[in-house]
């Protein structure tokens, strides 16, 4: 593809001194694993979310398995999320033996309806997992009021949404926990696996913090059964100083955001839906087409990379096919998956790059 959906090449080039050094600095210090590159890291995360405390892992996976862990949450219990996610906001639900339960999607935002919420409730639920899809915020003031009614975590799956904010909140702020990805593609990537906890309970953080490193607090002293999920030192010296560069690339593709509603303005298609209390990152730049097929194919053989931001709703994943959920069951996560589909939004995209996009798009 001649314009990637991506390009962490540019992206690296762009701060090549700094990375390189950082790394170089990890390599001479030989210090790999729960390190103090890893420590300043939760301290940074923790201030640029707003948190008391962050507790870093080893992938945005095990972030949300190990919180729903440290809350207890196990064989009986419901955990409610949305269809229209990445498949490990669910499967995390089901590793600690727990059962997904799923409430549709609003079609303009594509984040969880939150008027179906509240009768999904039942006397097994323990917690909720909201997810900021694309790097839109849904409303979590609104989920923990939703929650308190009900004596309920809240776990914001904020994977794809570091930086960005609902009335002048930053994601992670508002829920008991919230959990994030570093991963390659995500807004802030690491070059490898990583992933971060930031809460406000320092009791929960210092539970997570056990519970990363196999149950114990004091070496070979297990108080638990825990895992082993970490984040390296190579992975948060990178981290450290991506992080400093954070919000101008958001602000880069917020910038690119608007080049193409403007551009595209009048294209037979939908454009990403806006809430308007919410600043979101984009993530990904995502388009709903009746017409997607024929869309793909424009831009494939233009060279314009595109992917399909999700083809197949969780509740028809074959993985949960024991939940015995059927087509239909919640229809808008499933028109999503129909029509939608993210074309390349980053910092490093010039306008000349957008405009040839936008003549494809538009056909
Ligand atoms: C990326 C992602 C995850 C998982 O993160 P990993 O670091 O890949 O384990 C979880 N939820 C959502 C919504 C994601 O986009």
């Amino acid at each position: 593809m001649r314009i990637p959906l991506l390009d962490l090449k540019a992206q690296y080039l762009s701060i090549k001194e700094e990375i390189d050094q950082a790394i170089m600095n990890v390599l001479d210090s030989s210090v790999f694993i729960l390190g103090p590159e890893m420590k300043a890291l939760e301290k940074e995360i923790a201030a640029y979310c707003g948190t008391k405390d962050a507790v870093a892992v080893g992938n945005g996976t095990d972030a949300l398995v190990l919180t729903l862990k440290a809350f207890g949450i196990g064989p009986g219990d419901e955990v409610i999320t949305t269809p229209f996610t990445f498949f490990a906001s669910a499967e995390t639900i089901a590793q600690v033996g727990a059962t997904p339960v799923f409430v549709d999607i609003d079609l303009v935002t594509l984040n969880m309806d939150l008027t179906q919420l509240e009768e999904k409730i039942t006397s097994r639920t323990k917690a909720i997992i909201p997810v900021h899809i694309f790097g839109q915020m849904v409303d979590v003031e609104r989920v923990m009021e939703i929650a308190a009614r009900h004596d309920l975590k809240v776990i914001e799956d904020a994977a794809q949404a570091i930086g960005s904010e609902y009335r002048g909140k930053r994601a992670g702020s508002i829920a008991h926990a919230s959990t994030f990805s570093f991963f390659p593609t995500k807004n802030l990537g690491a070059y490898g696996d990583a992933g971060m906890i930031v809460t406000n309970d320092a009791d929960l953080a210092s539970q997570l913090r056990m519970l990363r490193f196999h149950g114990c607090k004091t070496k070979y002293y297990h108080d638990e059964i825990g895992y082993n999920s970490r984040l390296d030192e190579v992975q948060a010296a990178i981290l450290r100083v991506k992080l400093r560069h954070l919000d101008n690339w958001n602000e880069g593709r917020r910038e690119k955001a608007k080049v193409y509603d403007e551009l595209l303005a009048d294209a037979a298609l939908q454009l990403p839906g806006r809430d308007p209390l919410a600043t979101p990152i984009y993530h990904l730049y995502v388009l709903r087409s009746e017409e997607r097929n024929v869309l793909m194919e424009r831009l494939t053989a233009g060279g314009v990379a595109n992917a399909i931001y999700y083809p197949v709703p969780l509740h028809l994943q074959k993985a949960f096919r024991t939940l015995g959920y059927k087509v239909g069951d919640f229809p808008v996560a499933e028109k999503a998956c129909e029509q939608a589909l993210a074309i390349p939004c980053y910092p490093e995209l010039s306008l000349e790059q957008q405009r040839e996009i936008a003549t494809l798009v538009k056909g």
